[in-house]
């Protein structure tokens, strides 16, 4: 079968490796149909340092299920199956409180262990846990937001919970890319009143817009700052959704928080410490996050895209086959793309 295969920065290839295959009696193999570019797939692609073997990418699809293992229950070959970007058992302790992603058998796609999703099959472990059968068709016209539900939708939706976003609720947006789109949606879902978007592209902005954003601060650093505690009455945000990962992103985040509220942070750490931990501590700011339990929020999440209420399909600004996927990455990387779709 052929894959996206990333061995250092700026080196992702096509190539053509083993086929997936059923291992444990617990994997499903999918078939991919849909899956896409993550920009946290943007910093090894960014930074990586070269690897002989390289390793298989993506850890967002849609696929139909092949074939399963022996001890397969949920779901069988047909199916058409949404794969968070973690696997998870779905019957451990975590799993029970809605924590997927600190499963203690599950873990991640796109590693060395297990192989991504860009490619033309996937080996799913702990399908049972994992899967999740959507009540549509191959290529149903819900499929882009379909897809988000693997990660940047649930992601962003996770950041606004981490956030305390609720109705009535003051929210700042740090990020304007997928996840931050994304969030705007699940704050406005939630009923925030004022969602203020920190972002400077203008198509993402008109997007953010769309889906919700009421202002936008394009400023950075104190300026932003500054320009937040205006929009607020001089206190800042009850919620803040940090969605970049960056120090200088979470500076701003803690900054823009007003005294008891909370920074929901879902963009990947850059850097060891975290910043602002005096701003943090003297206006009791709770901050949290961290990977998302994407698995636990799909049923939610899922009758909302079903009925049109929420379109967070719309992020996908462009379309590739897996021949595409390399510039993808460039496109992305530059800013020119904000997500892309691979077709199959
Ligand atoms: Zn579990």
């Amino acid at each position: 079968m052929r894959a996206t295969i990333i061995y250092g920065a700026g080196d992702v290839r096509i190539e053509t490796v083993a086929d997936a295959r059923l291992i444990e009696p617990t994997d499903a193999l999918v078939a991919v149909t849909r899956a896409c570019i993550c920009g946290s797939d943007l910093w090894p692609y960014k930074t990586m340092e070269h690897s002989d073997t390289g390793r298989v990418m993506g850890h967002e699809a849609i696929g139909i299920v092949e074939s399963v293992g022996a001890d397969v229950r949920t779901t069988k070959a047909g199916d058409l199956v949404v794969m968070p970007f973690a696997y998870s058992d779905g019957s451990c302790v975590f799993c029970h409180e809605g924590l997927h992603t600190s499963c203690v058998h599950g873990g991640f796609f796109g590693t060395v262990e297990v192989a991504g999703a860009q490619a033309e099959a996937v080996r799913v472990p702990l399908a049972d846990g994992t899967l999740f059968v959507l009540p549509v068709g191959r290529d149903d016209a819900l499929t882009a937001s379909l897809l988000t539900l693997s990660d940047v939708m649930g992601t962003g939706h996770h950041a606004a919970l981490a956030a305390r976003v609720g109705p009535g609720k003051t929210v700042a947006v740090v990020g304007d890319g997928a996840v931050g789109l994304c969030g705007v949606i699940a704050a406005r879902r939630l009923g925030a009143e004022q969602i203020i978007i920190l972002g400077r592209h203008a198509d993402r902005i008109a997007l953010a817009r769309e889906f919700g954003a009421t202002e936008v601060v394009s400023e950075r650093g104190d300026e932003a700052i500054e320009r937040v505690r205006e929009l607020t009455g001089g206190f800042g945000v009850h919620s803040v959704l940090e969605c970049v990962g960056l120090e200088q992103s979470m500076l701003t985040a803690i900054s823009i928080a007003r005294p008891g509220g909370a920074v929901g942070r879902v963009g990947v750490p850059q850097d060891e410490t975290m910043p602002a931990s005096q701003p943090a501590f003297y206006n009791n700011v709770t901050v949290s996050g961290g990977p998302a339990p994407v698995r636990a929020y799909i049923e939610e999440l899922l009758p909302d895209v079903l009925e049109g209420r929420i379109e967070p399909g719309r992020v996908f600004d462009r379309v590739t086959n897996l021949d595409g996927v390399p510039d993808g990455y460039r496109a992305m990387n530059e800013r020119e793309a904000i997500k892309v779709l691979i077709e199959f």
